[in-house]
């Protein structure tokens, strides 16, 4: 059994914590790998090694940070096949979808590249008598990146590449469940060049995160995964006085308005509601379409097509959705549709029966179809992440509008429509970070920043981007004078221009 190890200081380290978690392959079912759980005491081995790399590296020039910035993106983009196998072979996403999320790791990195420029501060001469200041960004120290199992490549790529380009030290605790995408790309960012100790990668629980929150070495701490554990993070990391952002869950909404290609719509749905088995944190999970008409007009070009899902593993090149990650996790998905069904949701597509000859023991979960949720539901309420999808019909673009602002989270959005008056005041007016008009997923590009508002997003930055500059470094201001433009004697009155 393969044996998957965490990474300090530029050194394979072999957790001996004695505890352990099984990785599996979610389409058979199969355990195929081992991961060692880190101690407490091996996280903070870690913290001291990235803590000792910190003042080398904090000197070291920006523009030599970049060379081994650009690097580690040709090397990307050379192994993105590899990284997109590893992904699939613990997540389950399919091939093609695995090659999307490198992709949009690697212009993350792209952007990295540009760190001299991002880091340039602002100059100002004579702020006063023979005085000159200038402020930059600086480097924050060690920073820790705790990562959700959903998308195991790009979701770490959002983090550390900024955060060492700034000059910081990092380390990474990726997900339990799909580590080895983390582990692939490791061995190329040593190959990029960058010291050992600059990027370290612990494996781990609650136990691992723990230190990583509390730990007065630990000086930020970004976070991306559901919800509760979010809140959590952001709460306990802020309480021991760290920089922390805490990047939740989501349940995006698409408005359909009756004026808008209905075959667009439903395609637009089929792709953001079941792509990577609706397991993204942008997926949509409620189609909201306005009035009875448009509903029924819907609904009639949605149910052939989640009908006609083709399902399988990673494997197979004509597979639009591939499983959920784990057992545990399908059964919680098959548990939510029970419970639409109980509370008076109709069922259209029920994906509960779904199986795959020769994959009887994966993960999957057919495609499901739910019409006249209302705001009461759990499946309203709560994030599935799972492929069901959910249409919750309103009779006016006011009572979706409402809907969508009345809801706890805020992550993404969109409306589809022709009409550019009802989209600009739907952008102006909806309570979510990331909207699209007639764009299904709006994850910003790698040189805007992403987030949600609401609880999808604790603290004050947004991710990547320059978002990510600024959360990762701290500004400081430098006022400046030289002996000849000192006046002689004391002064005793609070500094001011004369
Ligand atoms: P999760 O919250 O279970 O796990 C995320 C990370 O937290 C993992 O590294 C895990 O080891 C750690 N963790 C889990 N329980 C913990 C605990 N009790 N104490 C401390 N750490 C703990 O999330 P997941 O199931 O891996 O990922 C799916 C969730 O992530 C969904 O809710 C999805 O919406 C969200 N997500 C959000 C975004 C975003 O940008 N807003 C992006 C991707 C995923």
């Amino acid at each position: 059994m393969e044996r998957i190890n965490n990474a300090i200081g530029g050194r394979e380290v072999a957790s001996n914590s004695g505890r352990v978690a099984a990785v599996y392959n979610p389409a058979t079912g199969e355990q195929s790998a081992e991961l060692g759980l880190s101690s407490a005491a091996e996280v903070a081995e870690a913290i001291a090694v990235a803590k000792a790399a910190f003042p080398e590296w904090r000197d070291t020039p920006p523009l030599k940070r970049a060379r081994m910035m650009f690097k580690f993106k040709e090397l990307l983009t050379a192994n993105a096949d590899r990284i997109a196998r590893a992904i699939s072979k613990e997540h389950g996403k399919t091939h093609d979808d695995a090659l999307g999320e490198v992709a949009r790791g690697i212009e993350v990195v792209e952007y990295a590249c540009g760190i001299p420029s991002l880091l340039k501060g602002e100059f100002a001469r004579n702020v006063g008598p023979a005085i000159d200041s200038y402020s930059d960004r600086q480097p924050l120290g060690v920073v820790a990146g705790i990562t959700p199992f959903n998308f195991p490549a790009m979701v770490p790529l959002w983090m550390y590449p900024i955060s060492v380009a700034c000059g910081n030290t990092f380390i990474l605790k990726p997900s339990e469940r799909d580590p080895s995408a983390v582990m692939v790309v490791y061995e190329l960012f040593k190959e990029a060049g960058f010291p050992d100790g600059v990027l370290n990668v612990v494996h781990g629980d609650k136990e691992a995160v723990d230190v990583l929150l509390t730990h007065p070495d630990v000086k930020a701490v970004s976070f991306v995964g559901s919800t509760p554990i979010a809140e959590y993070v952001y709460s306990t990391g802020t309480a021991h006085g760290k920089r922390v952002q805490a990047l939740g869950g989501a349940k995006n909404h698409m408005i359909v308005m009756p004026d808008a290609d209905m075959d667009q719509a439903a395609d637009a749905l089929m792709g953001a509601g079941y792509g990577s088995a609706g397991e993204r944190c942008m997926a949509v999970s409620v189609a909201v379409p306005i009035g009875e008409k448009t509903a029924d007009k819907l609904v009639e070009k949605l149910i052939p097509r989640v009908q006609a899902l083709k399902i399988g593993p990673a494997t197979d090149s004509d597979a639009e959705m591939g499983p959920v990650v784990t057992e545990q996790h399908k059964r919680k998905v098959l548990g939510y549709i029970d419970q639409g069904e109980k509370e008076g949701a109709e069922l259209l597509v029920d994906g509960r029966g779904f199986s795959l000859q020769g994959y009887e023991n994966g993960y999957f979960v057919g495609g499901t179809l739910f019409d006249r949720v209302t705001k009461d539901m759990t499946i309203y309420k709560e994030e599935i992440f799972g492929p069901v999808l959910s249409v919750v019909r309103a009779s006016g673009y006011e009572e979706a509008l409402s809907l969508i602002n009345d809801h706890e989270y805020g992550n993404g959005t969109a409306i589809f429509t022709r009409d550019g008056d009802a989209a600009r005041a739907f952008a102006d007016r909806i309570e979510v970070g990331m909207v699209g008009i007639n764009v299904p997923i709006p994850v910003p590009v790698a040189y805007f920043s992403f987030g949600g508002w609401k609880r999808s997003l604790f603290g004050d930055h947004s991710i990547y981007g320059p978002e990510g500059v600024r959360f990762n470094t701290r500004l400081k201001t430098v006022t400046t004078r030289w002996p000849a433009g000192i006046k002689e004697g004391a002064v005793y009155t609070f500094p001011s221009m004369d």
